[in-house]
């Protein structure tokens, strides 16, 4: 048994998996489902209908993890330019809002107007949270239409409790004169911060990660329930127990922390803080491929329980059987702000009668799959509570000798290809400290 052990096949722990093996390091990898992938994951049904864990596309930009993802797959994907758009009030509005603004009332768009210039004269606004964010960006009037509603569908909480650290190039910031132009003309330019897009043209997202197998002998169906960090001591559900020197682990951060056996209060009061969401996703096949002309689309109506709805059929070739679409909803849910009230086959008919009502799904349309699962860590909510109580917990795990990464061990937005990353990272930290143990 190798004294490096690397928890989760997700992205991370294949990237610290890879990263250990290149250099010549035995490791162990433990999984606790009997597949790779995790967030990652591709389900297969009837052997023709592929839908990941939710909507998953490549747009890295990091030069070596993009090359690592493509050998994976020989080369062998499908390279699209995103068409998005957003539904309100029973209209579609080109992506983003802010800058196709030509269908909206008149009067609407006047208000909006006279707070974005008002917004821009604005010298040094105070922001203390996302909505000051919104407002001093956007005014009140569009924020409260578009970005807040979205919040609480997708964040599950409003703008106020989150903060703006999470940002990033995520919401486009137009000069006046793209906002005038978008409520003036039909036309208007492809503004998304990320233009090209790669998908495999077989097996589904997971296959980025096929090469993980030829890096680690994953043992599947290990699944961690305790850590002792005096005896540096895994134990599994099997009742396998497992030293280890040291530990990597993607799992997620308020999970591993509550494995911790004799965590101090404070520590584990910290991880009771951690707000996530839990995402129900409800994946449907149709008899037609004409299904949208957008890859995937934001819907902000409240009364919708659906929040963004993507087309696998359009990722990839592979992901339906010829002449058929799919379509993937997701709905949002967090135990902090907004549990999850109701089993996720529940939500299938409710999604069915929504797509109809958005004129996605047509009453004639022979549905030829449906299928509802809940991914139990979806996205992290950044909240007020975030910051200081995952700087204390990542002090905590250094000072213990594990090292983690990925999105859910760094407790942030990591895209995959990130995920990958900051597993290779952790594992430079490991190999740093085995070069001054050997
Ligand atoms: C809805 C959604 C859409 C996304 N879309 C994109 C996209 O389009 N493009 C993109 O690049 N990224 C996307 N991402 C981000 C991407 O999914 C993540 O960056 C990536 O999957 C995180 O990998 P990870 O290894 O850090 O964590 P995970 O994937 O969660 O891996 C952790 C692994 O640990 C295992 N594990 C958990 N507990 C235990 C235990 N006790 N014992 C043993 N094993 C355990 C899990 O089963 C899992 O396999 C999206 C994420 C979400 C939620």
């Amino acid at each position: 048994m190798s004294e490096i052990v690397v928890l989760g096949a997700g992205m991370a722990g294949y990237g610290a998996a890879h990263k250990l093996k290149s250099a010549g390091v035995d490791l162990s990898l433990y999984e606790k489902k009997n597949h790779i992938g995790g967030h990652c994951a591709s389900y297969v049904f009837d052997d023709q209908w592929v839908f990941d864990d939710g909507p998953h596309i490549s747009f890295s930009k990091i030069e070596h993890v993009k090359k690592i993802f493509a050998e994976n797959i020989d080369h062998d994907y499908f390279e699209f330019e995103a068409n998005v758009d957003n539904y309100w009030k029973g209209k579609w509005i080109k992506h983003p809002a802010q800058v196709n603004l030509k269908e909206l009332p008149a009067a609407l768009n006047t208000q909006i107007m006279m707070e974005m210039i008002a917004a821009h004269q604005e010298k040094d606004p105070v922001i203390n949270n996302y909505q000051d964010w919104l407002y001093a960006s956007y005014g009140k009037t569009f924020s409260e239409n578009f970005p807040m509603k979205y919040t609480r569908k997708f964040h599950t909480t409003d703008a106020i409790n989150l903060s703006t650290d999470w940002l990033g190039p995520r919401l486009y910031k137009p000069q006046l004169s793209e906002v005038i132009y978008g409520m003036l003309s039909q036309k208007t330019e492809d503004v998304h911060y990320i233009k090209a897009f790669r998908y495999p043209n077989k097996g589904g997202f997971v296959s980025l990660m096929n090469g993980i197998h030829d890096v680690a002998d994953i043992q599947f169906e290990h699944d961690v329930v305790s850590i002792n960090l005096q005896k540096k001591e895994l134990t599994f559900q099997n009742n396998k127990k497992v030293d280890y020197k040291y530990c990597f682990s993607s799992l997620p951060l308020k999970k591993i922390i509550s494995l911790i056996e004799d965590a101090p209060q404070e520590i584990r009061e910290a991880a009771d803080k951690l707000a996530y969401t839990q995402c129900v996703l409800v994946n449907i096949g149709v008899n037609r491929s004409n299904l949208s002309p957008a890859h995937w689309r934001y819907v902000y109506d409240e009364d919708f329980y659906t929040t963004r709805i993507s087309f696998p059929s359009m990722f990839g070739p592979g992901n339906t059987p010829p002449g058929a679409g799919s379509i993937q909803v997701e709905i949002y849910f967090s135990d902090k702000y907004k549990p999850l009230d109701r089993k996720p086959e529940d939500f299938i008919p409710i999604v069915k009668d929504e797509l109809i009502h958005m004129g996605i799904l047509n009453p004639l349309d022979k549905i030829l799959i449906e299928k509802a699962w809940v991914s139990p860590f979806a996205q992290i909510i950044y909240d007020h509570d975030r910051k200081e109580n995952v700087e204390l917990l990542h002090a905590f795990l250094k000072e213990n000798d594990i090292f983690f990464g990925g999105r859910f061990a760094d407790w942030s937005y990591c895209w995959s290809d990130e995920s990958f990353l900051r597993g290779e990272e952790a594992a430079e930290e490991i190999l740093s400290k085995l070069a001054v143990t050997i």
